[in-house]
């Protein structure tokens, strides 16, 4: 029987090393005495969430965050057993099951904690007070409905608040003016809070690159984890060298030359202007590669080489500057000799943020786990949930 984790030239390589060194920097910038929370939602960002959950615990993270009940499951069933704060709103239905897996929940209207409380049998779950100070997206925004809040907690042991937070909606920008509206906001609202017991928090990668004091004592630490800015205005605020873990590979499956005046791909909208050399790639944009990123460069030889023609669902052809024999690698995000491709780079063609790149590069491609550059484990959820090399 063949037992390989997958059977595609195609994979996605994502250094724990690079994640562990971002988590160990930033816990050093943010001081012993905040904790820092990893932000491993969709999948920690499209890299693997349990691979990094655990390489940043290992390398001083106090706990972990995800967006849904399912992702902080997933990650109990895959044996993390650090405490796992769902950000997002769970319909509080769901409270036993969350009290079950013991995962921490966010209780982010006073309706919602009336609900969960109605919906517990006789179980405890924890949850961390959302506070909405300026994002309006959750959260209780007025002083009366923390006073309420302190009335429900009262009445329902059940309900073991934790922790209390709030989320900034322009941590990421020069300006600091309405960040720190929403700070003196949050400050003001939790004022009533027995903030001595809780873990509070309000930064996210911005604002704790950006502040080195005063977010209270916890962090949490998402897209700059995986080695991203989150945003290019704040590169100079930056303290450290971030280093990007996930990089994106394929190689030559067939290698052509074609004629002058031939065209290629669907629309045969690009023709050849003299005899060249054509590569396929086995990449197209079922696994992420969206058709938008039509003429962008890839890396084939330490050397850029632009994609020819519209990509398909399941492939790209490139231009090659010369014959290269099938199985050459390319190189779609990462470097090769002097030549880089970054993902700011992608996010700028796609004319997204970062953040959205690794999250679309779809689970059809493997993800393949290094550390100090020896594979550690792979991950391809079409074969098996789990595979050790
Ligand atoms: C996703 C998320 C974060 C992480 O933000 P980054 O900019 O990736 O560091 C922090 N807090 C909340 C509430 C989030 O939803």
């Amino acid at each position: 029987m063949n037992t390989a984790s997958f059977y595609r030239d195609t994979w996605a390589e994502i250094d724990l090393s690079a994640i562990k060194e971002n988590v160990s920097h930033m816990k050093k910038h943010i001081g012993e005495n905040t904790h820092l929370m990893a932000v491993v939602k969709a999948n920690a960002y499209g890299h693997g969430d349990a691979e990094v959950g655990k390489a940043a615990l290992e390398a001083g993270a106090s706990c972990l965050a995800v967006a849904i009940l399912d992702e902080a499951i997933s990650l109990r069933k895959r044996g993390i057993t650090a405490p796992i704060l769902v950000l997002g709103a769970v319909p509080p239905e769901y409270v036993q099951a969350a009290a079950e897996y013991d995962v921490t929940l966010t209780g982010y209207s006073v309706e919602w904690l009336q609900e969960a409380a109605r919906h517990l049998g006789g179980e405890t779950v924890s949850f961390h007070l959302k506070v909405d100070s300026g994002m309006n997206r959750l959260g209780v925004k007025t002083e009366e409905e923390v006073q309420s809040v302190l009335k429900i907690l009262g009445q329902n042991p059940g309900l073991v608040c934790k922790g209390v937070f709030t989320h900034f909606a322009t941590a990421d920008e020069k300006d600091r003016s309405y960040f720190l509206c929403q700070f003196d906001r949050f400050k003001k609202l939790i004022a009533p809070l027995p903030l001595k017991e809780l873990m509070v928090h309000c930064a996210n990668s911005a604002a704790g690159l950006r502040l080195k004091k005063g977010f209270f004592n916890a962090v949490r630490f998402g897209i700059s984890m995986y080695g991203l800015r989150p945003s290019a205005e704040i590169t100079d605020e930056i303290p450290f060298r971030l280093k990007p873990a996930f990089t994106f590979h394929s190689t030559l499956s067939h290698v052509k030359k074609i004629h002058k005046g031939e065209s290629v791909s669907y629309g045969a909208a690009y023709t050849a202007h003299k005899d060249q050399w054509i590569g396929t790639v086995p990449v197209g944009y079922a696994d992420g590669w969206l058709r938008k990123l039509k003429g962008t460069a890839v890396l084939i030889n330490g050397k850029r080489m632009n994609i020819a023609g519209r990509i398909c669902m399941d492939q790209f052809m490139v231009e090659l500057d010369q014959c290269y024999p099938p199985g050459t690698k390319v190189t779609l995000i990462g470097s090769q000799k002097e030549e880089t491709i970054t993902m700011d780079e992608i996010a700028g063609r796609l004319e997204t943020i970062n953040y959205e790149i690794p999250c679309t590069i779809s689970s059809r491609v493997p993800r393949m786990f290094l550390e100090n550059g020896s594979i550690m484990e792979v991950r391809n959820p079409l074969l098996q949930e789990n595979t050790s090399k």
